[in-house]
């Protein structure tokens, strides 16, 4: 298997295959050479310069490499290709088997605008908005009127918390239409946008699915990933604070009807927004395994990359009872500096310590003398802890990221050690606003 990824997930790919007895091949970046992924996949390729687009997002490369290796799958992680539906159909077109969904339901789930009328006729409840993309301004007001404000404009080639704009009133419509639609047309080269209701204090909670090619499709329950900066993760959590064992199940089964409308293959996550009234809304759909994974891992003992594999080499899915006997959370530890605003803090790992014990999972290609190279995401570790109640995860968390020393570089676990120790996130009642009122620094 060829691994078209870099750092912890890559690494986390070549464990699984070790496991399966699979061959692995890591490709690389000039700025990646001492990376852990490199070391430990049976032969490794350099794919070209450090930039992703020459390197990372180089299809006809990552291609090239599989052949001269004789590769027969791809495992394209998450980020990079991972959602990229013509990089799944090429791999296919060059006898790879792409561990993912088909192409098809890529496309029908990557464009987000799409992907609610999909779900929608599925009778999947979704978060009012835009009968898909808004053509012009005179479309915007009229449906911004109905819709209600506050809206949310989002871009329908959007990711990563990127592209979207809240609109408060019908005064700051036209500004905001026009920006988004370049907006995203700048970064994902598509300008279309759609409208969403802007949900007041939602909580984000994510249901993990996975299906066989026979059809099944299966859940793992809930990840509650409320805690948020910038629309970006930070901690995440299983089984969320503010959901019952009906509510699991509930959305559990809208979320296996949704992935089996696009006849789904492979693991996927369908985001929900849960609002105030704890109505559950379908937000957006990644066809692809996401940095939590781990945290379905600890609280159901499956593991989820492993299982991605086996399903793509045919085989068929067990039922699973979601039903958490355990409770565990992750917290992301990258590379940026909390007191300065989270402002990226690359640069050489001088000492790193892990912690350990019951319960302690690290997640990470770092190590001492490492360099964490500017170009890519700033992940260097994902600490996952879990035990048998939220309240004792929290405090184990605490004590463990006490332990977990990295010298030479800024992190957020300063941050996180903080949070540990908020009542209000110790209480488990909170939204996706959180965090913009936490205060870190005094
Ligand atoms: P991306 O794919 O870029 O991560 P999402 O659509 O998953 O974008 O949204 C990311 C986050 O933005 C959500 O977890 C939530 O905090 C916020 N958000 C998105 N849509 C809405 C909405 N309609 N109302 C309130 N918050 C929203």
């Amino acid at each position: 298997m060829l691994i078209a990824n870099r750092g912890e997930i890559a690494l986390r790919i070549i464990r699984a295959c070790r496991e399966l007895g699979i061959k692995t091949v890591a490709v690389y970046s000039e700025a990646d050479r001492y990376s852990l992924h490199v070391r430990f996949a049976d032969e490794a390729v350099c794919i070209g310069p450090p930039q992703s687009k020459e390197s990372y997002l180089n299809v006809p490369r990552l291609i090239a490499a599989a052949e001269v290796t004789n590769a027969d799958s791809i495992h394209p992680g998450y980020g990079f290709l991972s959602e990229n539906a013509s990089f799944a159909e090429i791999c296919g077109t060059s006898g790879l088997t792409f561990i993912g969904p088909k192409p098809e339901s890529i496309t029908a789930m990557g464009d987000k605008a799409f992907a609610k009328e999909t779900m929608k006729k599925a009778g999947v409840p979704v978060i009012p908005g835009s009968d898909g993309i808004v053509s012009d301004f005179n479309d915007a007001k009229r449906i911004a009127g109905d819709v209600g404000y506050p809206i949310i404009i989002k871009a329908t080639a959007g990711g990563g918390g990127r592209g979207m704009r809240i609109v408060r009133e019908q005064s700051e419509l036209e500004n905001a239409y026009r920006t988004a639609s370049h907006e995203a047309e700048k970064a994902f080269g598509n300008s279309s946008v759609y409208f969403e209701k802007y949900l007041e204090e939602p909580r984000h909670i994510e249901i993990q699915v996975m299906g066989d090619r026979f059809g099944n499709v299966v859940h793992f329950g809930e990840r509650d990933c409320s805690i948020q900066r910038r629309h970006q993760k930070l901690v995440e959590e299983s089984p969320s604070p503010a959901i019952t064992p009906e509510m699991r199940e509930a959305m559990g089964a809208a979320a296996v009807k949704g992935a089996k409308s696009v006849r789904y293959l492979g693991a996927g996550t369908i985001e929900f927004l849960l609002d105030k009234n704890k109505n559950f809304y379908f937000m957006e759909m990644n066809t692809r395994i996401q940095v939590e994974h781990p945290v379905t891992e600890e609280v159901m003992g499956t593991d989820l990359v492993k299982l991605q594999i086996e399903v793509a080499a045919g085989e068929r899915l067990k039922k699973v009872k979601a039903k958490p006997e355990w409770y565990a959370m992750e917290c992301r530890i990258n590379a940026e500096d909390p007191a300065f605003d989270f402002r990226p803090s690359p640069g050489k790992i001088v000492s790193f310590h892990l912690p350990g014990g019951f319960g302690v999972r690290v997640d990470t290609h770092a190590y001492a003398g490492y360099e964490i190279p500017p170009y890519y995401d700033s992940l260097v570790a994902k600490l996952i802890v879990k035990a048998k109640s939220r309240e004792e995860v929290v405090e184990k968390m605490y004590h463990t990221l006490d332990e977990f020393i990295i010298e030479g570089i800024q992190t957020t676990i300063p941050f996180h050690k903080k949070l540990m120790r908020n009542e209000q996130f110790r209480s488990g009642i909170f939204d996706t606003k959180f965090i913009e009122q936490f205060k870190f620094k005094d």
